[in-house]
């Protein structure tokens, strides 16, 4: 049986004979169903027609994006780090092409997912890449709609998984939006793989929104928590969720402090 995925936003659905009847995730306010309705796709049918290009994004890290642009044109970054490969967010199109690549560039050790919308297939990915555990935050786990033993949910606001990373729930977007924080990226300069969470926006800041395609901002109150949060992580780059929309190669730590506040600025004007 397929299991059908979501042409919108590129969820998978557990193994069906029928299409599912409709896609949560896309009806949820953050999303939306185009005009067009809701459709489906196979990985088959999504492998004939697309592939996936692989982008050195920084040192050690290589990004994963799907062309032409599928879902909502979602990337992966490959986190090359001396504990191992971390896939970072995952994409739906998974090929030999990308397997073949990834065995290649040492394997995947740990998949981690920054928010629903890069949930995607990412039971494949983890079958594929020999059973790599997939890391999620334990408040978004009503938005899993292929459950899998691969799915290791954790809770708090932070997890160490291995010497040097941290998964950090900043919250905002999604109740279990997390970040990844590499201390001891480029000899120690660090970076912070941020997706949507916070977003890179393209004047070389970062901002922050519930919905982005539906324009519903976070309030000064969440947006100064997640902040508080981020606080004890120190990290000179901030890479996002998109390709083409800007990065923050440098000064990333004082680049989100100024973020924070020209934002809090905005959304939480007297007169
Ligand atoms: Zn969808
Ligand atoms: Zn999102």
């Amino acid at each position: 049986m397929p299991a059908f995925i979501c042409n919108a936003c590129g969820t998978q659905y557990p193994p069906s004979e029928a299409v599912p009847a409709a896609c949560p995730i896309c009806i949820d306010d953050r999303q939306f169903v185009p005009a067009s309705g809701q459709s489906w796709i196979t990985l088959q049918g999504l492998r004939n027609a697309h592939s996936n290009k692989f982008r050195r994004l920084a040192t050690a890290l290589t990004s994963i994006e799907t062309t032409p642009t599928f879902g909502i044109g979602q990337r992966a970054i490959l986190a090359r780090t001396p504990a191992g490969n971390v896939l970072w967010d995952c994409i739906a199109l998974i090929d030999d092409a990308t397997v073949d690549l990834l065995n290649g560039l040492g394997g995947v050790t740990a998949i981690a997912i920054s928010h629903p919308h890069y949930y995607t297939t990412m039971v494949e990915w983890s079958r594929a890449l020999g059973g790599a555990p997939i890391y999620l935050h334990a408040a978004d786990r009503q938005w899993v709609m292929r459950a899998d033993s691969a799915v290791q949910f954790w809770e708090g606001d932070t997890k160490p998984f291995a010497p040097g990373l941290t998964l950090v729930r900043l919250g905002g977007h999604f109740d279990g939006g997390t970040v990844l924080h590499w201390a001891d990226w480029s000899e120690g300069r660090g970076v912070l793989l941020s997706g949507d969470i916070l977003q890179v926006v393209p004047s070389g800041h970062v901002s922050f929104m519930w919905s982005y395609p539906n324009l519903l901002p976070l309030s000064a109150a969440t947006v100064r928590r997640m902040a508080e949060i981020l606080e004890p992580f120190a990290f000179d780059a901030v890479y996002g969720a998109f390709s083409g929309r800007g990065q923050i190669d440098t000064n990333g730590k004082q680049v989100v402090a100024a973020s924070v506040a020209r934002y809090i600025a905005r959304i939480d004007e007297t007169p």
